[in-house]
Formats: C-alpha cells, structure tokens, sequence
C-alpha cells in the first residue's frame, strides 16, 4: 500500500516541478543564448514566485556578463527561506571557491549538504577543497563517490549536474590513468547533458576542453563552434577558443577571441591567463606579470596564475641562479597551502616553455610531476622538452609513460612516432656533431653536412660568437618516409604537430631540417646549417636568455649574404611610410608575424641593428652584448651597460643608419596601379594629357580590346609624339600582326636613354636580341641594369643574351652578380663551375661546384665535376671522394670510373685503383685505356 502512496505522492511532486520550471526553462533557454537582458527580465518577474530558480538564474547572468559583485550580491539579497536552499548554498560555495575563499567555500558545502546530503555540486566542491589543501587521497575519494552516486542514480535530471559529474569523472579517469573513460565522457556522458537540454553549451566546453588537453585541434574546435552557435556572446567559450588558437601559436586569432572575452567579462581568469600568455610568447614579461597580478585581484589562490606569476618573476630575474627571491617567495606561500601544489608547477613550466626557456621548463615540469603523479599531461610535457633538449632517451621513456596514460594525446603519440623514426636512422658523429639521417635517401648530404658543420661552420662560429657549446650539437634531418613528407617529420620533431612554416628550427641543443631534396623551391641547406648552429650558441651562451630579435641578428649577418633585393623593397617601402620596428617591438614580429612582409621586415632589420652596432660600436660590440644578455638583464640596461647610451638615443641612431642605408636604395619607378575607372576618369577630365592617354590605352592592351588600345595609344603620340608608353603599346599592337620593323622602328624612335620606360627598354633589347643583333641588345639591357640594380631581370637577360651569343668572360661576369643576389639558386653556380673548368681555372671550378652541392647535393655531375677540378689541382684524395660520390649517384658513369682510378694512383691508393678498374673493364670490357692503366698498376 504504502508503495503506491508513495508513487501518487511523487507523480504529485514531479508534475508540480514540471509546472513551474516551464518559465524558469524558457529563462534558462535566454540566458544560455546569451541573451541575458531578457532573461534577468525573466527571473525579475519570477522572484516572488520561484525565489530559487530565479535568484540562481540572476547570479548566473550577473556572472556571466561581468558583474561578480551583483552574482554574490542576489544570493545574500534572499531571504532567509530562500538563503537555506541546498543550491542557493551551493551556488555560494561555488563563488567563494572562485575567488579563492576556502574558509566561506567549506563553510557554504557543510551547509548545502546538511542541508540536502546529494547536492552534487556541494560534494564536488568538498573534494577540489580537499585537492586545494594537498589531501589528494581524500580529494579522489569525493570525486570516486560522485561517480559511484552517478551510476547508481537512474535519471539525474539537472543538466549542470551532469556537468558536475563530468567533472568528477574526468578529474577520476586522468589521476587513475583510465584511458577509456574519456571516450565516454565525450560520447556519453556530456552527450546526456545536451540531450536533457540542448542549449546547455557549457558541454560543448567541457568536450572541447578535453579534446584540447589531447591537441585534438579539429574536434575541440567542433565543439566550440557548436556553443558558439549556442551563445556567441559567452566568455567561458571564447577563453576557450583562445586557449585552442594559443596552442597552435595562432596568435593573432588568440588575441581576438581574449579581447572579445574580457570586453564582456574583464575579470574573465582564463582569458586574462590567455591574453598573459600572449605577452609571455612575445618576450613582455612585464606586461604579462601586471595582467596576471590583475587577474589574481579575483582569486589570489589560482594555482595557474600565481604559476604564471612566479614565471613572470623568473623571467624578469633570470634563472641562472636559480630563482631569484620573489620567486621563491610565491613557491614559498603556494605549497605552504598546498604541499601538492602540482598544477602551480605545470604553469611556470608552461610560461618557460612558451618562452622558450627549455632547461628551466624541464625543472619545473619535473617539480609538478613529484609534487602530484596524478597530472596526466605533465610527462607528455616533460618528454616534449627533452625531446628539445635533445635528451632522446629520457623523452621517450616519458612519451611512453605519457602515451600509455593518454592514448588520445596527438602531440605525444606524433612524438613517439618521430622517435621510432630516428631507431631507424643512421648516425654520423664527429668532434663536435651528431648528424641523424635517413640512410637510403640522405647519406651524401649528411656526409657533407658533416664535413661543412666541423671544418667551415664550427670553428668560424665559436671563434665570432666567444663560445663552445660543452656538449655535441644534434641535428636531424629529415626525408620523406611512412607516408609523411620530411617537412611533416622535422615539424612534428620540433613541435609534435604539423604546423611549423621553416624548413630549419633550433631549440638550443637540437637542430631540425627538412631534407631540402624534397622541398619544391631549393634552399641553400649549409646557410641553413650555419644560421641554426648559430642560434644553438647563442642559446647556450645566454642560459636561453637571449631575446629573438638579437639571435637572429647575428644569424643573419653571419650567413654573410647581401640583403636579398626583395628585402630592400619592403625596408625601403616601410621606411618611407615610417612603419619600421623598434626593440620594444620587434620580437613580437618574429614571434607573431601577421603577414610574410613582417616577417622579412623583422629578419631584414635584425641584421640592420648587428650591422649598425658594428658600424657604431666598433668589432667587439656584438660579443658585449651577449655576455650582457648571458646576464640576463633587459634590452635597455644592455645597452646602457655596453655602449653607455640610453635605448632612445641608441634607437635614435640605428633610425638614422636605416636611413642612410635606404637613402642609397634607388627608389622603384612609381608603379601606379590605377583601376581602369579612374584611369577612364583621368582622360575624360583631360583629354590632352598624354600620359593619361597612354596608361588608358596599356589597360585597354590588357583587357584585349586592341581597337581602344591603338585609339588610345595613337592619341596621346598626337598630342607628345615621344610619349613612350604608348610607343610601347604601338609596339605591342604591330607585333601583334607580324610587323616587327615597324616595331622596332616605333620603339627607337622614341626610346629616351635618360628616362628609360622599362618596357619600351625590355621590349626593344628582346627584338635586337632575336634579331641577334647582340651590340644592340647588350647596351640596352646595360642601360636597364645600371638604371635599376636592384632588379635581377636585367642581369638575367643579359646572361641569356652573352650564352646565346658565346660570350663566355662576360656570362661568367654576370652570373657572378646573379650568384651573390641568389643564395639558394643551383644553376648559376653549376654554370660558374663548368665555365671556370672550361678556361682552366680549376680552383674556382671546384668552389663553384662546391657552392652548387651546398644547394642541390644530389647532383652528380657537380660531384664529378669538382672531383675532376681537384685532381687537376692535385688534390688526389679529396678528388677520390668526391667522384666516389658522384658514382654512388649516378653509378652508370663508367668517364668517372676511369679517372677516380686516375686520382686513386695519384694518391698511391693502387688497391683501391685496380679495384675500381677490374670493375670498370668488367661493365665495359674496350674502354679506352682502362686495362693499360691496369697493367702498369699490376706492373709496379
Ligand atoms: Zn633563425
């Protein structure tokens, strides 16, 4: 009997809940919109009647839309019915636990749950105080007893209870390493969440979030697009989008969603962590500190933001030392209230990484993984730090660990496919280098690698920079394999994601490269090699303290390349519109380029500062201000320290040298790329201006519409008979038709040699040139080169012109040029080296096909080439190798075989030279001179 008394009495309950909590929903529905006007309106007309409902609603939209004071203030403003309500205690807890206010928290939770033993978020609560103290055995407890009350309760109707339970049940997968539960967190339980309302986003966060701790980008994002869609005006959603931006070092779109964040809650923690970490990438430590300390004003107990603090510190003090003493003062205080205090670790090491502080990251991961095991992100950390480090063996021990943990840890589980990669590359190892590579694909450039890095790169660097790493430098190069590009390995070396834009990177003690024989556009890879060793110096020298603008100064100057002529364009274009950077500003380009020019702009003017300390500072300048950086004080006390000057003057000055230096820059003809409107409207306001008429009628030659062009063009000849422009369209239009000579005779009528028109130039020296009429031609392509050096295509004419016509001197001349403004172009120097052997200049031959290989090393016949050009110097041995070399590559050379014979004699290497003769004779059998050699060999 009493049974069914019981289901009538609860059919009661629930229809009466029902019935009241429609307009309470529809509210709810409002405000998890975003829509939070109108639903404070909502809960305003509901106060009297459900004071409950309406009273948490209230504090949520104050929460939510920045008003922290009011969320508190509606919760004490109940009455005293209403104040003793489990969630109304609850909801108080909760405040008091955000804003770091443990005493009124466990105060709050004891009544709540008095109050009502299942309040979930009340035991919650009671579990993160017991995590907040250190007592993780009690802490994992609560959160075991709020998944043990979940399974055995069948229906939790509350959706922000099941987001509680979500919680719990994450928090009691990651400290027991259970793998598995997160798939059902993310497939089953938030699901359920959405299910019982399916505006409830703050699940599609939650998911999110747990994809982010996987670097899972696509799915996290999936999520926070769908509470976006939800609210788009919620700060918890777009801190979050932040964080996902960060991890990817997508800056820029970080620092949009942070500030649309604090726009709509500027107490927003996480998005005050997030907007710290922007500073923190780009070398403001100070800027970074003041936006922490801020954020801290809200919760002085944040363990992720008095890590950052700490960090900040750290920074700003410097580490070789240790840590200076306000540092210790905040370790001090965090694990007096926390004797595990793991996650205040994990943030400094976080902040360190981010800035690149390698050594000191590893410290303080390792101090978070003693302090609390249960972290499960800290070894996929500590493993990607060593893998930097380049300490292989201690990362993947950790990556395992990490892996076996997480199985769904993207960067990680990259890692450890990097790692099981490298088991299977080869090793060369000299005095100062480790050089892993792909031995079936890469062996002959690791070989010269090898070679360059200690006998070129090593010596020349530590001499200039004052300074020898203690231990052996690694670098890895990486080739295509198991279905990834090089590029994809070495990215996922660096980073364990694919997302790095170089082919090389540094991270002090390491140095990956993408195999340059399979990039599309070739690169120089021995300036590659040099400009990362320099930066493996600099790091070391510096304990990790030297800024980015500084590293890559030295880098660049000491790749001893001119300025590239594409460099000067934009330093110049930028100079003029006064928009160059300074120090305050420049390491926040390399570190957050918002476009390619940025980049180049902040590459061009970093060498610009070195080569404007040395002009200024004499030949020790640049060796002071390591050893200033070494003892990490800022920009402006080095400075100071250094050259005794303040930064403002010392900036002062470098602007005066830019000056100077773009003064000599020829300024580019005044391309003025007008749209065919105003080109139409200029002749319209002016029908008698010539030039108008002439630029009317090249666009209407580039549109295809001839008859207009030729109107145009002969329009504005009537008017200046010697307007070249539309001497150049003219010109256009008859070849157009075949009549060359009528061309011709258009275009040298009217070319002015003073104020030559580039097209009339270029199209007039091609037509002579044809014709081969090669005096012609040549003067007129000297005349466009001496008018405009800094454009390559003139040079490039006049070296077609001098191989066409035979001129060998002069074609050597002008590749020469071609060579310097071109570091990564192959064919000038191959070229360079075939002309140099042909007039017997055997020493430039082989130092042309030298500088050849350190771009494209695969090329056989330069490898012959130089190895012919050596013997012919004497030089039998090196000779050997480098046809050995060239036989590996190509082995059907039976030429080559011959003369390594040859080089293997003359360096009374008569073993090795019958060798290669018996073998050379077996393949062909009549080759001239081979089985003499042989018998006099034999002779001997
Ligand atoms: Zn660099």
């Amino acid at each position: 009997m009493w049974r069914l008394r019981l289901f009538i009495c609860a059919a009661i309950l629930l229809t009466g809940v029902r019935l009241r909590s429609a307009e309470i929903e529809s509210a709810a529905t409002l405000r998890l919109q975003g829509r939070y006007s109108e639903a404070m309106e909502r809960y305003l007309e509901l106060r009297e009647s459900q004071p409950v409902q309406a009273i948490l609603g209230l504090s949520r939209c104050y929460e939510e839309t920045g008003d922290a004071s009011r969320a508190i203030g509606v919760l004490q403003e109940a009455d005293a019915t209403t104040a003793k309500h489990p969630l109304i205690l609850s909801r108080q807890a909760a405040l008091a636990f955000q804003r770091g206010d443990y005493a009124a928290t466990q105060a709050f939770v004891d009544k709540a749950i008095a109050a009502d033993a299942t309040n979930v978020l009340a035991k919650w609560l009671a579990a993160e105080l017991h995590r907040v103290a250190g007592r993780l055995e009690q802490a994992e407890q609560g959160y075991g007893k709020l998944t043990d009350m979940y399974n055995t309760l069948a229906n939790v109707s509350r959706a922000e209870d099941i987001r509680v339970f979500g919680w719990a049940a994450s928090r009691a997968a990651r400290w027991n390493r259970r793998a598995e539960d997160f798939r059902v967190l993310v497939n089953d339980l938030l699901p359920s969440a959405l299910e019982k309302d399916p505006h409830y986003w703050p699940a599609h966060v939650d998911s999110a979030l747990l994809f982010l701790e996987k670097y899972n980008r696509v799915d996290a994002k999936s999520e926070i697009d769908k509470a976006r869609s939800i609210n788009p005006h919620s700060a918890d959603v777009l801190a979050v989008d932040a964080l996902l931006s960060l991890q990817v070092m997508e800056f820029e779109a970080a620092e949009k969603s942070v500030q649309r964040a604090l726009e709509i809650r500027a107490d927003h923690p996480r998005a005050l962590q997030v907007a710290a970490d922007l500073h923190f990438a780009s070398f403001q430590a100070q800027t970074a500190l003041e936006i922490v300390e801020r954020a801290l004003k809200g919760n002085p107990r944040d363990e992720l933001l008095l890590g950052r603090k700490a960090a900040a510190y750290g920074l700003l003090d410097g580490m070789q030392d240790g840590p200076s003493e306000r540092m210790r003062e905040v370790m001090t205080a965090v694990t007096a209230s926390n004797p595990h205090c793991g996650i205040f670790f994990e943030s400094i090491g976080d902040v360190f990484d981010l800035t690149r502080k390698y050594p000191s990251a590893a410290v303080y991961y390792e101090r978070a993984a003693q302090s609390m095991p249960q972290l499960i992100q800290v070894p996929g950390k500590l493993g990607m730090i060593q893998m930097r480090l380049g300490e292989e063996g201690r990362a993947g021990e950790l990556l395992k660990q990490s892996f076996a943990a997480d199985p769904f840890n993207v960067r990680v589980k990259n890692t450890l496919e990097v790692l099981d990669l490298l088991q299977t590359y080869a090793v060369i190892e000299t005095e100062h280098f480790v050089i892993r590579f792909d031995r079936g694909q890469e062996q002959v450039l690791a070989e010269h690698a090898a070679v360059y890095l200690e006998r070129e790169v090593y010596p020349q660097v530590t001499k200039l920079l004052g300074f020898e790493p203690p231990s052996k430098s690694l670098f890895e190069i990486f080739s295509r394999g198991r279905n990834s590009s090089g590029h994809a390995w070495f990215s996922a070396r660096m980073v364990g994601l694919p997302s790095i834009g170089t082919v090389g990177a540094c991270a002090g003690k390491i140095v990956a490269l993408a195999s340059p024989n399979e990039m599309s556009k070739p690169f120089n890879w021995a300036r590659v090699l040099k400009h990362e060793f320099i930066h493996v110096v600099n790091l070391q020298q510096t304990h990790f303290n030297i800024p980015h603008w500084y590293t890559e100064a030295l880098a660049v100057l000491y790749e001893e390349q001119p300025r590239p002529p594409s460099w000067n364009a934009i330093l110049a274009r930028r100079a003029r519109a006064d928009a160059l950077y300074n120090l305050s500003n420049i390491n926040l380009a390399f570190a957050r380029p918002r476009n390619f020019e940025n980049w180049t702009l902040a590459y061009c003017q970093a060498e610009l500062y070195a080569e404007f300390m040395l002009a200024e500072y004499g030949e020790d300048a640049l060796i002071k201000m390591l050893q200033a950086y070494a003892d990490n004080i800022t920009t402006r006390q080095a400075i100071k320290r250094c050259y005794g000057v303040e930064l403002a003057a010392f900036e002062a000055d470098y602007r005066a040298y830019v000056d100077r230096v773009v003064a000599d820059l020829p300024r580019r003809p005044e391309e003025q790329e007008e749209s065919f409107a105003a080109l139409q409207r200029a002749v319209n306001e002016d029908p008698q201006d010539a030039t108008a008429l002439a630029r009317l009628a090249r666009a209407h030659l580039a549109r295809g519409a001839r008859p207009k062009a030729r109107q145009a063009a002969l329009a504005a000849l009537k008017i200046d008979p010697r307007e070249q422009e539309a001497a150049y369209v003219m010109a256009r239009l008859y070849l157009s038709i075949g009549e060359v000579k009528r061309a011709m005779a258009m275009l040298d009528a009217r070319l002015d040699r003073r104020e030559p028109h580039a097209g009339v130039l270029a199209l007039l020296a091609g037509l002579h040139s044809k014709a081969e009429a090669w005096g012609q031609a040549t003067e007129l392509y000297q005349l466009g080169r001496k008018r405009w050096p800094h454009e390559t295509k003139w040079l490039q004419a006049l070296a077609k012109l001098y191989l066409q016509s035979g001129q060998n001197a002069k074609l050597a001349e002008v590749l020469r040029e071609l060579a310097t403004l071109d570091g990564d172009n192959a064919t000038f120097r191959q070229k360079l080296a075939d002309l140099a052997f042909q007039r017997g200049d055997f020493a430039e031959a082989a130092d042309w096909a030298n500088q050849s290989l350190q771009i494209s090393v695969k090329d056989a016949d330069m490898h012959a080439l130089k190895g012919q050009a050596l013997l012919e110097q004497e030089k039998s041995a090196d000779a050997a190798a480098a046809l050995r070399t060239a036989l590996v590559l190509d082995p059907s050379r039976d030429a080559w075989r011959f003369i390594l014979a040859d080089a293997y004699v003359q360096a009374k290497q008569n073993d090795k030279a019958k060798a290669v003769l018996e073998e050379l004779l077996e393949r062909a059998p009549d080759f001239p001179g081979a089985a003499t050699l042989l018998e006099s060999i034999e002779s001997e």
